[in-house]
């Protein structure tokens, strides 16, 4: 449901010369898996990421959404293609700040098309089972690192994505914080049968999911 082949992409550093990030990586993910992507820090992982989710596009290489080449589509149509078929968790919330977390979690709803009434009601039922309902009210700033990736846990999957990218969800809180958020995400996931690609540098939340890849010097295996 997600392939990558050979996907190659290049940055200029200061002095104007391309450095190779990301060397032909190709990956295969069937639905309803959760794949890990470990690496050292600086080894391409968020780059990587954000080709998969069409935030950024290759140098070369396809990539496909289910059926869909999004490297063959218009940028306009990636976007409305990820917007209902994709949620994303990054390192830091990157919730709204000046938005309570029930507005947060409601906007990819109302984003959708749904009644302010019927994203809000189901936005608080799934805050609610992530153990939020005391936070419905709250501005981001005002909950708990942990209370916040919950949030942005739930806002990624409040539109039932058929794929979650995570790009070390956890990466900001201490050992049990992140023990806690990560057991939420995969929880949710196999519950939901969500597709969902982590990267994560923690060896144990690997070892959870069904499949690892390492990259390495920009080749990833
Ligand atoms: P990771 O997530 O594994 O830590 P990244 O994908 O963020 O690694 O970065 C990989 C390499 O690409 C790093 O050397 C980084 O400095 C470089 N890089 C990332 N984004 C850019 C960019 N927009 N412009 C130039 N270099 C970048
Ligand atoms: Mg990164």
């Amino acid at each position: 449901m997600l392939r990558a082949i050979d996907l190659c992409k290049s940055y200029q550093n200061d002095e104007g010369q391309s450095i190779r990030v990301l060397q032909n990586c190709s990956l295969d993910v069937e639905e309803g898996q959760i794949i890990a992507i470990m690496g050292s820090s600086g080894s391409g992982k968020s780059t990587l990421l954000h080709l998969l989710g069409g935030i950024d596009t290759p140098d070369s290489g396809t990539i496909h959404w289910s059926d869909t080449n999004i490297t063959a589509i218009s940028s306009k149509r990636v976007d409305a293609l990820r917007n209902q078929w994709m949620g994303f968790i990054f390192q830091f919330h990157h919730l709204l700040a000046d938005f309570t977390i029930l507005d947060n979690v409601s906007l990819p709803l109302l984003i959708g098309g749904m009644t302010e009434k019927e994203a809000r009601d189901q936005s608080r039922e799934l805050l609610t089972e992530l153990g939020l309902e005391h936070r419905l009210s709250h501005l981001p700033k005002q909950c708990s690192g942990g209370e916040q990736q919950r949030a942005a846990i739930a806002r990624a999957f409040i539109h039932r994505p058929n794929l979650i990218l995570a790009d070390e969800p956890t990466g900001n809180l201490d050992e049990t914080t992140s023990n806690e958020v990560l057991h939420v995400l995969l929880t949710r996931a196999r519950e939901t049968k969500t597709t969902c690609v982590m990267v994560t540098h923690d060896v144990d939340i690997a070892n959870q999911c069904d499949k690892i890849y390492e990259l390495q010097e920009g080749v990833l295996r």
